[in-house]
């Protein structure tokens, strides 16, 4: 099997896992407990809290954590704008954003809020420009992810938190596809508050965390005990917490280098496909390594069905996807691909390969000899 879909999820790795295990076994206690048992996993969960501190350039007191991005993304929007709504009544994000931050948005708009979808340019970019635009009196919130999932496109973030930040305006960005691929520093993007997702960096399913920063209050979304500063009662995943925090620390260990061969992973994929002379368009800028994230590669192949293709890969044992995990098998072209301007008939064509750390340059080689000849063969 080849593993082409790390947008999706990916692995865990082996040293997350034997980082986890003392936690489900003799480490097993409620870290709310008075004993040693729950010190111990306590302590354990606090640690994580460092290491994914320090991976964000942060205090730890600003990180809380989750069940997932999907979590933080909805207690970033609707806890901030829940908090706040004395102050105003009005959030921008953008048309390109995970359905977990488009379907908080919508519904705070049936609670009365007002949301602008900033559209983007051909090639996923949210122009800095129109935020500043579209900023009103009562605009509370800002939400720009940082790198998209369906196509890797990196957002100008550095410019829209100095707008934010000029204009007293809070600033939350999904990093959940960043995190672990490029720089993540709050202070550098300049957000104020940033989701992220363990299973999108080789680490378990179910646990997230939330970077908010000091001074800023959220409404919880979940009632009950006082767990995580009040703002996400319930008794923590303890082990998936320190997994969490283990795959931070591998990540800003390695990511740098890895970034590098992901990205030549994905010019061999590109070379190749050239070489071939199969045609194909580019939903995904390359040009520029700034421009996307280094190993996600969005292509489409006119006069095919992305899904067709899929299933075709699949038989061969070569797992990529078409556009998001979420809207894979419906019929709709994906949300990202039409707001980028591209025709339904090119964006039915579509599949996203999205490389990770498993993958090497022998898969590869596999890939761009398999994948002209499938083309070929459902184009005819
Ligand atoms: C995967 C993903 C999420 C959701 O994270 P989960 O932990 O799967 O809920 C949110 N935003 C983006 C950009 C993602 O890729």
């Amino acid at each position: 099997m080849i593993y082409l879909d790390h947008n999706a999820t990916t692995p865990v790795d082996q040293r997350v896992i034997e980082v986890m295990e003392p936690y489900f076994r003799e480490t097993f206690g409620n870290p709310s407990s008075g004993h040693q048992i729950g010190q111990k996993a306590r302590e354990g969960m606090e640690r994580s809290r460092i290491q994914v501190a320090s991976f964000l350039g942060c205090g730890s007191e600003e990180v809380i954590f989750t069940s997932s991005g999907t979590e933080s993304d909805n207690l970033a929007i609707k806890g901030f704008a829940l908090a706040y709504k004395d102050q105003g009544d009005h959030i921008i994000t953008s048309k390109i954003e995970h359905e977990a931050v488009l379907n908080s948005c919508k519904k705070l708009e049936g609670l009365g809020f007002r949301v602008t979808y900033l559209s983007v340019d051909k090639m996923g970019r949210v122009d800095p420009g129109e935020v500043k635009k579209e900023i009103a009196e009562g605009t509370l919130l800002i939400s720009i992810m940082y790198a998209n999932n369906e196509v890797g496109t990196i957002q100008p973030l550095q410019e829209i938190g100095k707008t934010a930040k000029e204009r007293s305006i809070a600033f939350h960005t999904d990093a959940v596809q960043a995190v672990g691929k490029i720089e993540s520093k709050v202070n550098v993007i300049g957000c104020d508050l940033l989701s992220l997702s363990a299973h999108k960096i080789y680490g378990p399913k179910g646990v997230g965390a939330l970077y908010i920063r000091k001074g800023f209050s959220l409404s919880p979304l979940l009632h009950g005990g006082p767990h995580e500063r009040r703002l996400r009662a319930g008794t923590e995943n303890v082990p998936g917490i320190v997994g969490l925090g283990k795959a931070c620390e591998i990540a800003s260990m390695e990511m740098e280098e890895e970034g590098k061969r992901l990205r030549s992973l994905r010019n061999r994929i590109l070379e190749g496909l050239k070489k071939d002379g199969v045609k194909f368009t580019l939903n995904t800028p390359v040009d520029d390594p700034e421009e996307s994230l280094p190993g996600t590669l969005n292509i489409s192949f006119a006069g095919i069905e992305g899904e067709a293709l899929l299933q075709a890969l699949d038989l061969e044992g070569i797992s990529v996807s078409t556009g998001s995990a979420c809207e894979s098998g419906s019929i709709d072209p994906s949300h990202v691909l039409f707001a980028m301007g591209i025709s339904r008939m090119v964006a039915k064509g579509a599949i996203r390969i999205s490389l990770g750390r498993g993958n090497t340059q022998e898969e590869i080689d596999k890939v761009i000899e398999i994948l002209p000849k499938l083309v070929k063969r459902l184009i005819s």
